[in-house]
């Protein structure tokens, strides 16, 4: 429930007369209220205060109701605002020019007081539901950029972040690192021990990767039991120290199942870029991929850097 004091209405009216007129009969509803004596001033208003309720005159000198209507929707934000033309023309086609322009409701003058409430009451109820629409769209966002099991970013949130800053590298020339991180013969970790204790593992790499990375290095799950770590304005030397702190701490960790204590580890395989030219997000993974199969093949619960650890354009 959204109170009324967080509702912002603007009232757009050429007659100081009108202007008192709904402040007055709104002066109950606890509205944080704007004036503006003309259409333009009422833009203005409009963009700097960001109303969610519009009152607006239809007859002004310089910017008509309809104008300023259709103004408004030509100005894109992220909330709604719900526009009651006020007009004295009583004209179907009036009318329907008026709802044309983007107005949501009109209402003749000289207006009834409690039809004036009712349909600003209209339009809270609408607002309120935008509101609500968005809250759960952001909801649905965040969801959909974040991997259910270890609440970390997942593949498609870490994709977008590493092709930005492998853009941001290029253009001002730091370097950017990806690290593939797989964790060492899970399968038979879940085998052993349960798929439930396998999730438990997972849980707590990614929260080695929480603890130990630091915050303007990006890591994410990239499916399965494989990790993506990000690491910007970092030399290849402190992107291995950084990992090697990874490998070390999930090493020393301790998972308690019910069919007893498992220890596990993770293999790291590291590439990175440095130059003018952004490369493909692909290339570098497939390089970083190349080092991860390399430290597998050398005994796992270790980390490879690609040679070259940088590759330039
Ligand atoms: P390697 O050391 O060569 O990486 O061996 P591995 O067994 O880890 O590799 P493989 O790719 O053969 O097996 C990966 C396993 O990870 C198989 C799959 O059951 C498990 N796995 C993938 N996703 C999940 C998950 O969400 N939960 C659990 N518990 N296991 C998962
Ligand atoms: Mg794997
Ligand atoms: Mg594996």
């Amino acid at each position: 429930m959204i109170k009324s004091e967080q509702i912002k209405l603007l009232v757009v009216d050429d007659s100081a007369l009108y202007r008192k007129l709904v402040e007055h009969s709104v002066s109950r509803e606890h509205f944080t209220l704007f004036f503006a004596e003309n259409g333009r001033r009422g833009l203005e208003l409009y963009q700097q205060e960001q109303p969610d309720l519009v009152i607006t005159d239809w007859t002004m000198p310089d910017l008509s109701g309809p104008e300023l209507c259709q103004n408004i929707r030509g100005l894109q934000r992220s909330s709604y605002c719900y526009v009651v033309l006020l007009t004295s023309h009583t004209e179907k086609e009036q009318v329907v020019a008026g709802l044309a322009a983007g107005a949501d409701d009109y209402l003749t003058k000289p207006f009834h007081e409690g039809e004036l409430l009712a349909r600003l009451g209209v339009g809270r109820r609408i607002i309120q539901l935008h509101r609500q629409v968005e809250a759960k769209n952001r909801q649905l966002e965040e969801l959909a950029l974040t991997d259910a099991l270890t609440g970390l970013p997942n593949r498609r949130a870490i994709e977008q972040w590493a092709v930005r800053e492998l853009n941001g590298a290029a253009r001002h020339g730091y370097p950017v690192c990806l690290a593939i991180a797989d964790l060492d013969h899970f399968k038979k970790v879940n085998d052993n021990y349960g798929h439930d204790s396998g999730d438990l593992i997972l849980r707590g790499f990614a929260d080695v990767l929480r603890t130990s990375m630091r915050k303007s290095n990006l890591c994410g799950r990239l499916g399965g039991e494989e990790f993506l770590l990000v690491f910007t304005h970092a030399s290849p030397q402190d992107v291995l120290v950084a990992i090697e702190r990874v490998r070390s701490e999930f090493e020393k960790r301790e998972f308690v199942t019910p069919k007893g204590v498992v220890k596990a580890t993770a293999s790291f395989g590291a590439a990175g870029f440095q130059g003018s030219v952004a490369p493909d997000f692909n290339e570098i993974l497939s390089r970083a991929d190349t080092a991860l199969y390399s430290a597998k093949n050398k005994g796992r619960n270790r980390v490879e850097i690609a040679e070259p650890a940088l590759i330039s354009s």
